[in-house]
């Protein structure tokens, strides 16, 4: 079975996910730990659950996203993977990192590259990979068709979207992305986002104020 713990990192309020099975093999989603006590934090929870991580995956490469790979890479000397379209989002953030305050950015590039009907396997499980653009241009969403999970980055928010006026960023692919792919999932399915609580497909399908495809009583 998969579990999941989600750590809140960093001012802008990230989602980071670790995520592993019965095996004990994991992945870190989105390391956005910045300060030592974030690191830390995320370190220890690794040790204590005794978790054996083998990837570190970006659905996307902004600031907030990637504050802690460096931090990751370095404790867990394990593969780096994230979509090609990332590579100059990426490069992009050691030229804004500090703008936003964080002056302790250090860049770590992709090992290889991820794309749409990929697959990722750690232990028992198997992620397969989802091209969801929109919000940054090469973001990805990793699913778990099994249980039925979706770490869906910043393309859908409880009751909201990921903004796109980001460089790359564009509306009506960012709706598609939800619309063609992410609603497609079976309505049970859960998203479990970049910032804030995890939703469901059929909840935002029904009652999201930007990309809601039925509606309900
Ligand atoms: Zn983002």
């Amino acid at each position: 079975m998969l579990q999941i713990k989600t750590f809140e990192f960093n001012p802008l309020a990230e989602n980071t996910y670790v995520v592993w099975d019965e095996t004990g093999d994991g992945v870190v989603i989105d390391p956005g730990c910045y300060e030592q006590s974030e690191k830390e934090a995320l370190f220890s929870f690794v040790e204590k659950e005794n978790i054996k991580i083998k990837y570190l995956l970006n659905t996307h490469c902004h600031v907030d996203h990637v504050l802690g790979n460096y931090f990751v890479k370095q404790s867990y000397h394990v593969p780096f993977l994230t979509h090609a379209k990332e590579d100059a989002v990426l490069q992009a953030v050691k030229t804004y990192a500090a703008n936003y305050g964080f002056f302790g950015y250090t860049e770590v590039l992709a090992d290889a590259f991820l794309a749409e009907g990929d697959e990722v396997k750690f232990g028992n499980t198997t992620f397969s990979i989802m091209f969801l653009p929109g919000h940054s241009p090469g973001h990805i969403g990793f699913y778990h068709a099994e249980s039925k999970q979706l770490f869906a980055g910043d393309v859908l928010f409880q009751r909201s979207i990921g903004r796109t006026d980001l460089p790359g960023g564009n509306f009506e692919t960012l709706i598609d992305s939800i619309q063609k792919k992410i609603f497609m999932l079976p309505e049970d399915v859960i998203v479990y986002p970049g910032h804030g609580e995890p939703t469901t497909v059929g909840e935002e399908k029904s009652y999201n104020p930007f990309c809601a495809l039925t509606q309900r009583a």
